[in-house]
């Protein structure tokens, strides 16, 4: 068994089950991408078996804090089994579900996504990547289904030294898939999609824009970043179970043509051709910019970009980025109006994004409740020991 020697004081982080060795916490040791590695304190104590990654800062990432552990098939697929089964308990109101969460269900780097009979796996960091076969016969079992797409091909695969993969690992079929979202139904391809196909973990967020434009009857709306139109879609929904769809008019805003066309396919295929829609292909920045020279003015707001801030290093450029965005929306909510803000940046706290919310206010001028704390559905869940696990934050903030 190879193994990985810390230097003195480095251990704290395992002790108290963090997954990850930073390569800068190891004095001496090493193996083959993915291999299985006894990792010990500078005295030889030990402390986790895990995954060797010879090529990313994350050097390795643990399996198991337990001493008398094999790292084999039968573990995985118990792993596998644990986090299939946990989704069981949960009301998802879908057909779409994250069922492995990496970090969070003991995978790290595997995230499994389940679209009707079809799993989406991505395999982002090389001791999945070493355990592919076993894990995707032990997902396969654990949900009795037979087919499992590959989408390896986000970027941090790169920093592990693995080549993007994409295609069907076990069994085929189309990969135009229907789900159902609550009473929505929705589409998404798995093979050209963003991440596998769909922003799952939006599930709770755009459940309670439908409320709140149930409630609230917005008029005017803006989705901003807005992809296949998931929160357009929400609250149309909203604004019908309210019978106040007449006179709304909704603009939805994506800088990806395929994903608009999707958006607006949404519109229709949930019966709502009818309702004034525009869907904008340009840049949200721009498009705010735009709208504040035009005097336009909106009841309700989404603000959901991309991860501007990958890792912590990027926080300071982010949150320039975040803060620029949010201060436009405060300008052009009406008194009254309510933004729904997010950050899905592992390196900006939960703390740190209110703090550039407000500064956001502070130069828009604009004061404002924030009447909800908003965050990744529970298909996405976080663990006590991985804080990273915290990606996606969202504030609704009412304007006074
Ligand atoms: N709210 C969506 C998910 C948004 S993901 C949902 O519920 O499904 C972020 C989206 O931002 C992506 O669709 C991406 O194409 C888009 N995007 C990235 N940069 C952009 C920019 N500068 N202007 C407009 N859209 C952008």
């Amino acid at each position: 068994m190879k193994t990985l020697r810390l230097k003195p004081g480095k251990e704290k982080s395992l002790l108290r089950r963090h997954p990850w060795v930073f390569e800068s916490a190891i004095a001496r040791g090493g193996a083959d991408s993915g291999e299985t590695v006894r990792v010990e304190s500078h005295d030889g104590e030990f402390l986790a078996w895990a995954a060797f990654s010879p090529t990313s800062q994350i050097r390795a990432r643990a399996w198991s804090f337990v001493e008398p552990q094999r790292i084999d098939a039968a573990f995985l697929a118990a792993l596998c089994t644990r986090a299939v089964d946990a989704r069981r308990y949960f009301d998802l109101q879908s057909d779409g579900i994250r069922l492995v969460h990496g970090e969070a269900d003991g995978l790290p780097g595997l995230i499994v996504d389940r679209y009707g009979d079809t799993l989406v796996a991505q395999f982002g960091a090389a001791g999945v990547e070493r355990w592919k076969d076993v894990l995707a016969d032990a997902l396969l079992a654990a949900t009795g289904l037979t087919q499992l797409y590959e989408r390896s091909d986000a970027s941090g695969r790169e920093r592990e030294g693995l080549k993007p993969v994409t295609g069907w690992l076990r069994g085929d079929g189309p990969t135009e898939i229907a789900i159902r979202e609550h009473d929505w139904q929705l589409t998404l391809d798995i093979a050209t999609g963003h991440k596998t196909g769909f922003y799952l973990d939006q599930r709770d967020s755009r459940k309670r824009f439908a409320e709140i434009a149930q409630h609230r009857r917005f008029r005017r709306l803006l989705n901003c970043f807005c992809y296949t139109g998931g929160f357009t879609v929400a609250a149309l929904a909203g604004l019908k179970a309210a019978g106040a769809l007449e006179g709304a008019t909704l603009t939805s805003i994506d800088s990806s043509l395929l994903a608009l066309e999707r958006a607006k396919a949404h519109v229709a295929l949930n019966g709502f051709e009818s309702v004034a829609c525009d869907f904008l292909d340009a840049d949200v920045n721009a498009s705010l910019r735009r709208f504040i020279e035009e005097g336009r003015t909106f009841d309700a707001i989404v603000l959901d970009p991309p991860k501007f801030a990958p890792t912590a290093a990027h926080a300071e450029r982010a949150a320039r980025a975040y803060k620029d965005i949010n201060r436009l929306a405060l300008k052009l909510l009406e008194p009254g109006g309510v933004l729904f803000t997010f950050s899905c940046s592992g390196g900006i706290g939960a703390d740190l994004f209110h703090k550039i919310v407000a500064g956001a206010g502070l130069d828009a001028g604009v004061d404002g409740y924030i009447s909800e704390r908003l965050g990744a559905a529970p298909d996405h869940p976080m663990t006590i020991e991985f804080p990273e696990g915290e990606y996606l934050k969202g504030l609704v903030v009412v304007r006074k």
